[in-house]
């Protein structure tokens, strides 16, 4: 290492990455607070399809809580989750994440947001 980087000695990074603490160019974004955790997701995922419940009713707009029987525990770490994720605000997020966001994103909200259309699925799948 270090006898081939690219790195551009004339470069000023000045900034650090919220979500990974990286430095990084980046101009600020909205972004929340932390990054799409996969874990959390896999998670609600899980607790769903144990419990015969769809995603939509444990998660998202249309959750209802009031209706399902959550554990405790799994409850708190999800209003912990949602208070973090959908809290949005202007930060410096380095592309790295950004683009890690997005595919968390794609894998686990688009498809909430259109369910018919599959397009967008396989064309991830081929990259
Ligand atoms: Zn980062």
């Amino acid at each position: 290492m270090g006898n081939n980087t690219k790195k551009n000695k004339t470069l000023k990074v000045d900034k650090t990455c919220e979500w990974c603490y990286k430095p990084t160019n980046m101009p600020s974004v909205f972004a929340s607070q932390i990054p799409i955790l996969d874990w959390v997701e896999d998670k609600i995922n899980l607790w769903c399809a144990e419990n015969g419940y769809t995603r939509d009713q444990v998660w998202g707009e249309s959750a209802s809580w009031d209706e399902i029987e959550i554990p405790e525990e799994l409850e708190m770490e999800l209003m912990v989750y949602d208070e973090l994720i959908f809290t949005i605000k202007k930060k410096v997020i380095c592309s790295e994440c950004l683009s890690d966001d997005d595919k968390m994103w794609k894998k686990y909200y688009l498809n909430d947001l259109d369910k018919d259309d599959t397009i967008d699925w396989s064309i991830e799948d081929i990259n």
